[in-house]
């Protein structure tokens, strides 16, 4: 029997890095899945790419007549929705001193507000038992040079979960928050880096995990994937931290 055997679920950002590998391995564990993303050329590269038991429906979560159509189809295909994870996000770096009202409102407007409204939209379709999961980072408890807006949204999805779960106790839904340490994705071009930048960074990460080496998006998909299956069914309102024990020294 597979994990999530007959399980619909949904994931934001799915057409990319971390959002990808977990689209694939819940189709694999049984799940039909809808992802999301921006554009539509990534969106149908991703489906094609998964094949069966995958849909996208291209929609920002920064938008909420966007989220609106986005669970309309929802309810209209599969009725329901047993797994969520709100996985789309965007950082960029900036120091204290440069960032502008441009980038702080792009960031706070995708990690969080998107966040927040693609979990509250997808609510009356939720049934007793569900599971949500929150895409934070270890950001979320660690300082980084130039990347404290970035953090600050990351600390609110945290919080998110922990509050979230008195709100939906009732439902007996349960949400928990996974926060990814260092995990090579296309995420890292969109920072402006040249690849000799880029390896730098990652090589000065490296040695400051006690694994010794970043992650891969397909062990934050498993982390992912035991969160939103009953393996995890008294689990509730953790933040995972997946990330080779970076956050723990
Ligand atoms: P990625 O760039 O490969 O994926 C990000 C995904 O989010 C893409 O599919 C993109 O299309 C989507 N997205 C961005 N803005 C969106 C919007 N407004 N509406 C809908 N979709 C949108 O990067 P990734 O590293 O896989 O990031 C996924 C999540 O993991 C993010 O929330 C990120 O903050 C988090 N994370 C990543 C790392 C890491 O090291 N890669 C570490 C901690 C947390």
């Amino acid at each position: 029997m597979k994990r999530l055997e007959g399980k619909a679920a949904l994931v934001t950002g799915g057409n990319s890095g971390i959002g990808l590998a977990t689209a694939k391995q819940f189709v694999a564990e049984g799940a039909y899945v809808f992802i999301t993303g921006r554009r539509q050329a990534e969106l149908d590269a991703a489906v094609n790419a998964i094949g069966e038991n995958i849909r996208g429906v291209q929609s920002d979560v920064s938008n909420l007549a966007d989220l609106d159509r986005l669970f309309a189809t929802i309810k209209q295909e599969q009725g329901h929705l047993d797994i969520l994870f709100a996985n789309a996000g965007v950082g960029e770096i900036a120091p204290l001193g440069s960032i502008t009202e441009e980038q702080f409102d792009k960031t706070f407007s995708i990690n969080v507000k998107g966040l927040l409204f693609t979990v509250q939209k997808a609510l009356p379709l939720l049934p007793e038992g569900a599971s949500i999961i929150l895409n934070a980072s270890l950001t979320s408890i660690k300082g980084t040079p130039a990347f404290s807006v970035y953090s600050a949204t990351k600390a609110a999805v945290r919080s998110f979960a922990r509050n979230w779960i008195l709100d939906l106790k009732e439902r007996q839904i349960r949400v928990n928050a996974i926060s990814p340490g260092v995990v090579l994705t296309p995420g890292y071009d969109h920072l402006g880096l040249s690849d000799e930048q880029l390896q730098e960074f990652i090589d000065s990460q490296a040695v400051t995990i006690p694994l010794g080496r970043v992650g891969t998006p397909d062990e934050i998909a498993k982390a992912v994937v035991f969160l939103a299956s009953d393996d995890s069914s008294f689990v509730n309102g953790i933040e995972l931290f997946v990330d080779g024990g970076m956050a723990q020294i």
